[in-house]
């Protein structure tokens, strides 16, 4: 599949590593029934480029490459409290010299305190230009397009990247990260059985799907929910697929049943962290000495832990963990991750 017609801006400079993790496999081992357990290897999109880089880096490469195209000087975006999608997008915009802007929900009341650790230190260290704070359930596309019509007023060109960048364009960066792991695989010989990876505004799953499809990868694909169950996420995954597979021109429809995913481990609420999740921080911090994060891939994770307890790997399967980012919001929930607050399961 051809992705040079695409215009493309590149922020990371190589392929992110593609590993097996030996200490946290033997880990996993020992706490599955019958040792029946499976291989554990990691995909480091943690280490793309932006400040930290993280999944929402692959998606702003094509998306800032089409706000430039269009002539824009703002890009505008929306997040929750601790958003990674936002401060990636604001490290894109310093990069590229323009101004950024985001519109805040606060999904769990009262939570978006300017002067918090993590991603909000970020927000403020980099210097976004304005944040608009509003309640949940606002149409966050409205609230954008208010925020760029007040700088059309000024003269200003905004360009809107949607939530977590999840759209046909964004979708392409997880198309690239299919066509890397293909090469990768090829080059050191992995033979991958499946992979795992988080799904939330789900350019990450559906891109990645879209891009098995379209390059003929036959390796199924697991999504953990990090705010929806499956009821509600699959139905936007694979919306979000087909759209990527459209915009590729690739003629297909995307079967419904390539599309899976798990709810259960994102509970209580999105972002609201869960003992499973701190677990999964924890184990993989002391056994590989990689950073997951308290929002996203520690639940991701808890649902890979959860699922070969569950006898749902096979023993010895090569699963691969697609790690998508999100260490500085660790720093927000250092009390939860060190396990020193009470939580549910
Ligand atoms: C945004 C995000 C996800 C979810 O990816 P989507 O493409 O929105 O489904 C997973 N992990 C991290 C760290 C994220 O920031």
């Amino acid at each position: 599949m051809d992705l040079s017609r695409f215009p493309r801006r590149r922020y990371t400079k190589d392929a992110t590593p593609l590993e097996f993790l030996p200490n946290f496999t033997a880990a996993l081992r020992a706490t599955c029934p019958d040792g029946k357990s499976p291989r554990v290897w990691i995909k480091r999109d943690d280490m793309l480029g932006l400040t930290p880089g993280g999944n929402k880096t692959r998606k702003l490469e094509f998306l800032v490459a089409d706000a430039l195209g269009q002539g824009a000087d703002t890009l505008v975006t929306c997040g929750a409290p601790q958003s990674n999608h936002c401060r990636a997008t604001l490290s894109a915009a310093v990069k590229e010299g323009m101004k950024c802007r985001f519109v805040i929900e606060e999904r769990v009341p009262n939570s978006y305190r300017e002067e918090a650790s993590g991603n909000n230190f970020l927000f403020r260290l980099m210097g976004v230009e304005a944040i608009t704070v509003v309640p949940a359930g606002t149409n966050m596309m409205e609230a954008m397009q208010a925020v760029a019509a007040e700088l059309a007023a000024l003269g200003r060109k905004a360009y809107i990247v949607p939530g977590g960048g999840s759209n046909a364009i964004g979708g392409l960066g997880y198309v690239a990260c299919a066509q890397e792991l293909q090469q990768q695989f090829f080059e050191q010989g992995v033979q991958i059985d499946r992979v795992v990876l988080g799904s939330g505004s789900s350019g990450t799953h559906g891109g990645l799907l879209a891009g098995f499809l379209g390059n003929r990868i036959n390796i199924p694909i697991v999504g953990i929910g990090v705010s929806r169950d499956p009821a509600d996420q699959d139905p936007l995954v694979h919306k979000e697929a087909q759209a990527v597979s459209d915009l590729l021109g690739l003629n297909m429809t995307v079967p419904r049943d390539a599309v899976l995913s798990f709810g259960d481990w994102w509970r209580p609420k999105y972002s609201v962290p869960n003992q499973a999740m701190v677990e999964a921080v924890q184990m993989l911090a002391r056994t590989e000495a990689i950073l997951l994060d308290p929002v996203y891939t520690g639940k991701i994770m808890a649902g890979l832990i959860g699922l070969a307890r569950q006898g749902y790997f096979g023993k010895d399967e090569n699963v691969l963990f697609i790690h998508t980012g999100g260490a500085p919001s660790l720093h927000a929930y250092e009390a939860e991750v060190l396990g020193l607050k009470d939580m549910p399961a």
